[in-house]
This record gives C-alpha cells, structure tokens and sequence, in this order.
C-alpha cells in the first residue's frame, strides 16, 4: 500500500498552496492556491495542472487567502467535480474572494491582450472568469471546528483553528492502516499560522503526535519584538501623528480581508480616544467592504473585548464603493486616510492613489504586510527612487514607512514553538510556503533541538513523497517539472529588468548636463550592439 504528496505548490520559493494526496482509496488535494509574485511564477497559473483534476475526490481548504484558494474556480472549471470541505468563515470570505479573484483575471488578460495586439501577438484567455468563481462556490460544504469528517474511504479530517484569519485552519488527516503496525498514518498540514496576539484571532491550535507535519515558513528566519494589542496600536499611533503632521494623505495598501478590519478596529478606536487626529478613513476598496459585512456577520466568533460592530460603524470611516466615489478622493488635499487593495501594490485602486502620491513629500506610504519579491510594494520597501504605474514612471518622494505588527503570520520563534508542541512527530516534517531564506532559517531553528535534522524536507515545486514507508522517499520524478528549481531561487529577469531601466535613468538623470546624458546613452548602445 502506498501513500504520497505532490508539492503542486508552496514549495521552496513558490507561493500557492497545492499538495496533491494519493492513498490506495483515492486523490484529495489540501487547498488549490494562485501562484503570485514573481512573473515566472505568475506563468503558471495558465499552465495545466499537474493531474487531471477530474481525477481529484475531494478539496480540503485550510483558508480564503487567495494563495490557498485561488485556483479553485480554475479546479473546477477544468471538470473538478467532488466537494471543498472548509469552515463557514472560510467560506463567507471566499464568496466574496473568489469573484473578485475572477473579475481581476479578466481585467489582467484584457490589458495583457492589448499589449499582445501591439506587437502582433495572439490573444490569451483569463485563468478563470467572475462567473467561473461564482459556479465554483456550489461545491464548498462547511464544517465545523474540532470535528471529524470523512474525506475519502479511510481517510477523515478535523480542522483546528490556526490563527491566521477568520475561519483559517490546520488540517489533521488520519490514513487508515497506513501508519506503522497497521495504524492510521497521522498528518498535519498547517495552513498558515496567526502570531500570539492577533487583534481578533485565538492563537493557533492543534493536536500532538503526527507521522508528518507539513508547515509554512513564511516568516521562518524572522524573529519580531513580542508585543500587545496595546503596544501595536501605540505603533500605529505614532505612524499616524507623524503622517498627519507631513500634511498629505496616509496611504495603507492592505489585503482586503483582516489587515484591512484590524486596522480600521485600531484606528477608529484611536481617534476616538484622541491619540490621534480625526480624519477621513476611507476604505477604498469593494472586497474590503464585503469583507467588513462578513466580519460583522462573525463578530460573535472574535475576542470579546472588541465591540467590533459599533467601531465599523463610526462617522471617520467612508466606504467608496463605485470608481467615480473613488476617483472623487483624489481631490483631498491635506490629512486623510486611504485604506485600499492590493496588500503588496501589485493590483487594485491602490495603485491610482500611488500614483497620485507618491512623488510629494507630503504623503506616507504605511506598508503593513509581507512584501514578496518582485511586487511593487517589495521596491518601495527597498527604497526605489522611482518606479513605474500603468507605464508611467513615478518619482518617490512620500515617506515610506513600515509596521511589521500587524502580520498575520506566525514569527521564527512562534512557528518553531508551534512545531514543538505537536511532537512526536515520528517521520518527517516537510518545510513549505516560503522563500529560500525563510524556509533556511526555520530549518536551523529546528534542527536537533526540536527535530532530528535528518527528518526536516525543503521539497521543491512538484516533489512526490512516499510516506508510507517509516522514512519518506522522495520518489524519482522522471515527469516534467513545470519549473526547474533554479527558475525559482533566482529574482527572474523581469525583475532584473525593471532595476536597470530604473537604473538607467537614475544615471540619467543624476549627469551634469545633457552633454554628459549623451556620452552614457551612446556608450549603453554600444554594449547592446556588441552583445548582439
Ligand atoms: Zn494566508
């Protein structure tokens, strides 16, 4: 008898979750993520699946990010016709995601098949479309915390709370007679896992005693200053004084769902209690809006402290639904708030209030999430000098400020701690969902002092393990790898591309006189023609 994983996704470097399991009963997949970040990686999400997805039972869905979700409508699409287990969070979230997720691919491909035309190109289609997401939402089936579910003949799941966001979970599976001695073999993926202390979530939670654990590593080489709920919202405070005093608007790019609640439940409460100016908060984003409505709907499943319908009903907040409400916020001149989607700027109405933005030193940029490689978040975070919106290059001169606090991600410390308290862990712990650094640094954290360096995995993408053997084989993998590893562990060359062209006109711009400009652009074209 045999049972393996495929890592189809998350593996090292690659975002979206996908872990394809085989038992002798059938095929289930733990969550069906979109690839983001990077080009190269981006690329896949056009690309065939790995297997047939007629041929997939059933879905397990750990949570509505769109990195665990967001291939779902595609799924299914594409002749997926079994069940997707999740929590009713997870599944309130994904009613308003996944559409939303649909209408941006159709959006990208009509801007992509404009450019395409230019050059002569052929037209390509979206992923998926709104109306895929919305038919793909028949197949969800909730259930609860904490309980057993059956998945496949002899293999059941229970989903314990991971902290993360509304409904996420950590998914213990049982095998029947796969284990060692005809037990059931004990598995434990663990989504992505919430710090201690997150403003509305529980810390996470799981059983002990497993076969395998499969963990995220987002932030697994990072360690954060332990703090409060008080003490983040004195960091947000001091964030928000600063930038009122620039005189210019207060920019959060932030994912639309939590981070987006969470600092609307600190900032309200703040300039109730004077700690800051009052101003206009405007949530500029319609997913951010929906979201709101289906954390009212949950305010019951949140820390009992927080009055979380009162404050998403205060007199600072303006939702702006519509484009023309949006467009209308561009007139503000002096302090206010815009609080809008995309987390990491690499979509959404945050880009139009960037653009707008960022070349006045009146304005703060308040960055408070992971930034992935190759996102125009990631640049501003590194402190590019100009970048480039919609074709257009843009100057930065606003204030580029940081908060870590806020992540909704597990540190170094946490995610090691979280490990240590499900031993024994008998096989192997394969380590996912990071870039190369992360999955490193929690690697070293781990090894020896909480688990014996010869059971720790690094898969890459599209790695099978058997595990039903007492150690997990990596099986040889004489199909075709969708990506070589090194695609991966490398920045690609588009984002090599864009830092010269920023390059170049730094260079540029920085020469004496138009002279000198003259001298540097003759001498680029000659190193292009003597590369030819
Ligand atoms: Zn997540």
């Amino acid at each position: 008898m045999s049972v393996t994983v495929q890592f189809c996704g998350a593996a090292r470097t690659v975002t979206g979750s996908c872990y394809l399991v085989q038992t002798p009963s059938g095929r289930f997949l733990i969550d069906c993520g979109l690839f983001q970040g990077q080009k190269t990686l981006k690329e896949l999400n056009y690309h065939a699946f790995p297997f047939r997805p007629a041929d997939i039972d059933i879905v397990l869905l750990t949570h509505a990010h769109i990195d665990h979700s967001g291939l779902l409508p595609k799924l299914v699409r594409e002749g997926f016709r079994g069940r997707i287990l999740a929590t009713r969070g997870t599944i309130d979230l994904c009613s308003y995601m996944l559409p939303d997720a649909g209408s941006i691919q159709e959006s990208e491909v009509v801007a992509l098949n404009r450019r395409n035309a230019a050059r002569g190109r052929s037209e390509v289609n979206p992923i998926y479309t709104q109306a895929d997401a919305i038919a793909s939402l028949q197949s969800f089936q909730p259930l609860d915390y904490e309980t057993w579910a059956d998945v496949i003949p002899g293999v059941r799941a229970r989903y314990w709370n991971a902290g993360h966001l509304l409904g996420s979970a950590s998914i213990e599976i049982e095998v029947d007679g796969e284990g060692s001695a005809s037990h059931p073999l004990r598995l434990l993926a663990s989504g992505d896992i919430g710090p201690d202390s997150k403003l509305l979530e529980p810390d996470p939670t799981a059983p002990a005693g497993f076969d395998y654990v499969i963990s995220e590593a987002t932030y697994g080489d990072r360690i954060r200053a332990a703090t409060t709920p008080e003490a983040r919202r004195q960091r947000l405070a001091s964030e928000v004084r600063d930038a009122a005093a620039a005189k210019g608007a207060l920019l959060i790019p932030a994912f639309a769902v939590e981070r987006t609640q969470e600092l609307i439940v600190d900032l309200v409460d703040l300039m109730e209690r004077g700690q800051v100016p009052a101003a206009p908060i405007f949530l500029d984003s319609p997913l951010a809006i929906h979201a709101t409505e289906v954390f009212r709907k949950h305010a019951a499943s949140f820390d009992g402290n927080i009055d979380v319908n009162r404050l998403f009903n205060s007199p600072h907040l303006r939702f702006t639904e519509t484009v023309d409400e949006s467009k209308s916020i561009a007139k503000l001149t002096g302090f206010h708030i815009i609080i809008a989607a995309s987390g990491m700027c690499d979509a959404g109405r945050i880009r139009h209030h960037l653009k707008h933005w960022l070349w006045s030193e009146r304005a703060t940029v308040l960055l408070v999430g992971y930034q992935a490689h190759g996102t125009l978040g990631r640049f501003l975070q590194e402190g590019a000098k100009s970048v480039r919106i919609q074709g257009d290059e843009i100057k930065v001169a606003a204030r580029i400020r940081m908060i870590d606090e806020y992540s909704g991600h597990a540190d170094g410390s946490e995610i090691a701690r979280w490990i240590a308290a499900r031993r024994p862990i008998q096989r192997g712990v394969f380590l996912v969902h990071g870039e190369e650094t992360a999955i490193a640094g929690l690697a070293e954290r781990l090894a020896e002092r909480i688990i014996a360096t010869a059971k720790l995995f690094q898969p890459v993408l599209d790695d099978i393990y058997e595990l039903s053997t007492p150690a997990p084989a990596l099986l040889d993998v004489a199909r075709r790898r969708r990506l070589t590893p090194e695609a991966v562990t490398h920045l690609d060359w588009h984002n090599d591309m864009s830092k010269l062209v920023l390059d170049i006109n730094d260079q540029i711009e920085a020469a004496a006189d138009d002279r000198a400009r003259g001298v540097i652009i003759r001498r680029l074209r000659r190193a292009l023609e003597g590369s030819g």
